[in-house]
């Protein structure tokens, strides 16, 4: 039964302590969640500079680091597709069966429930600072980014060498100006 399987979706560039809350909070209204990472076909631009290998390995080690039970979760890249609405068949499509979509993005609320699934927005955590876009752009200027991303995520960015990456595709070249 798919009865309490939910689906969140995220891009995670990078993953950070508000979708570990978010993860957290919702495992306690679900058996199992499925937790999609979206845009999984995008990665080395500015606001998707994280292939989807390594924010799947952002996951999994931040998950392990807060203790939280593998047997719970299952992660799963959704690239995107060109026709919005095919999107949600094309999510169906590579996902476990799920009854309940957590999310905040406008467009995924619409598209589910236009599909008769029930779409539930989940409260934000420190939204200030636990944003994706803060993040990138505390890298960018050097600027404190640590502590708003679990340590093994830091870890993470650190051996893929991810805020060299982020600066890099922000000089232009002057050819490109
Ligand atoms: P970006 O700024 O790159 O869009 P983001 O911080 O919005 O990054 P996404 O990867 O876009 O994060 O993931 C979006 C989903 O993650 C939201 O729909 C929401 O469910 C959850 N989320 C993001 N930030 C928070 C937060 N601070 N607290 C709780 N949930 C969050
Ligand atoms: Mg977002």
């Amino acid at each position: 039964m798919n009865e309490k399987r939910g689906l969140l979706i995220g891009r995670m560039q990078p993953l950070h302590k508000g979708h570990i809350s978010v993860i957290k909070e919702t495992l306690k209204e679900v058996d199992e969640l499925i937790i999609g990472v979206g845009s999984a076909d995008q990665s080395h631009t500015n606001s998707n500079p994280f292939t989807s290998g390594e924010r799947v390995m952002m996951l999994t080690k931040a998950l392990r680091e807060y203790n939280i039970d593998p047997s719970k979760y299952y992660i799963i890249p959704l690239e995107d597709v060109s026709c919005n609405a095919l999107w949600v068949a094309h999510v169906k499509m590579l996902t476990p069966p799920f009854c309940k979509v957590y999310s905040g993005n406008s467009l995924v609320k619409q598209l589910f429930r236009e599909n008769n699934m029930e779409v539930v927005q989940p409260p934000l955590f420190n939204r200030r600072e636990y944003s994706g876009t803060e993040i990138r752009k505390r890298m960018l200027n050097n600027e404190d980014w640590e502590s708003l991303v679990p340590s093994s995520v830091a870890e993470v960015i650190k051996e893929i060498k991810g805020q060299e990456r982020l600066i890099n595709l922000n000089i232009k070249e002057v050819s490109e100006m």
